[in-house]
């Protein structure tokens, strides 16, 4: 890519992640900042100082990653749940006006998946499913190394029929998120262990060989497998990747998931496709901005 270097930008409910990043995923210049929530102002001044900061001559293009559903069309970011950003603003040309760059946008889950793609646990597949399990459930898909630029929301494919409610704002029920998520695993817990154990605890519980703990991770795991069985009827992967901070659970929830996964894909996929966390960390988000805005050069 010419030596050009990008601007990547995670935009998360609690912290703004900024950073400069070259063509081979490296990052300089990692700056991090309290997101400001109370108004849609406050949060694109947020934003334009963690830019502004970062900003120089050798820089091509701007990516940002954004916790909501995107509308690539008109480049706006459709309905986000913890931060004060909505379709009112076309949140991509405004971006583009204010620092006469290229800008691409993308949902930060769909970033990650494209960032674990390229540089993280999946740089050797072709076509890869991502989830991220931490407050929520995201989702992202690279197919035949292209991202996929819709929502992949795979947080709310409808698991079980009238099931236990979605969480946040979702109205769903039976959606694979609140089964199998960092909150969903605290809930699971405090009825057991009482009200001070968080999902961290539960984990280090059943590392400690907690028959109960065990068995609590074991469930939600099981459900995680029902989930990555159809995303793998869908796209066949060669691989899934599991991130977010509930990941540390490990092969806690993964074993499980994946004595389902071999016993509900299709056509031998079940027991072909290999399900393992990710590799970048809390950079994912970043860096897969970052190869948003590559993107937005060509
Ligand atoms: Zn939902």
């Amino acid at each position: 890519l010419d030596g050009k270097r990008v601007i990547g930008v995670d935009l998360g409910g609690t912290k703004i992640l900024a950073g400069i990043v070259d063509g081979d995923g490296h990052v300089e210049h990692r700056r991090e900042h309290a997101t400001p929530v109370g108004s849609q102002d406050d949060l694109l001044a947020g934003l334009d100082q963690a830019v502004e900061e970062l900003l120089d001559d050798r820089i091509a293009a701007i990516g940002f990653g954004l916790p909501s559903p995107i509308d690539q069309r008109t480049g706006r970011a459709q309905q986000a749940v913890n931060i004060p950003l909505d379709a009112s603003i076309d949140f991509r040309t405004r971006m583009s006006e204010r620092f006469e760059l290229p800008v691409g946008i993308e949902n930060d889950a769909n970033s990650a998946a494209y960032a674990e793609f390229h540089f993280g646990a999946a740089r050797e597949a072709n076509t890869m499913v991502m989830l991220t399990l931490g407050t929520g459930c995201g989702g992202g898909a690279v197919i035949d190394g292209k991202l996929f630029r819709g929502w992949a929301e795979f947080g709310h494919m409808v698991i079980v029929y009238d099931g236990i409610p979605c969480q946040g704002t979702c109205t769903g029920r039976g959606h694979l998120e609140p089964y199998v998520t960092g909150v969903a695993a605290a809930k699971l817990a405090q009825d057991v262990f009482g009200p001070a154990v968080d999902a961290h605890r539960l984990v280090r519980l059943a590392g400690e060989g907690e028959p109960q703990a065990i068995e609590i991770l074991d469930g939600i795991g099981r459900h995680l497998g029902a989930g990555i069985g159809s995303l793998v009827n869908i796209f066949n992967p060669d691989l899934v990747v599991i991130g977010g901070g509930f990941a540390a659970a490990g092969d806690f929830i993964l074993d499980p998931a994946r004595e389902v996964v071999a016993r509900e894909g299709l056509a031998g996929a079940g027991d072909r496709v290999r399900i393992v966390r990710a590799e970048l960390g809390t950079a994912a988000g970043l860096i897969g901005a970052a190869l948003v805005a590559f993107d937005a050069l060509t």
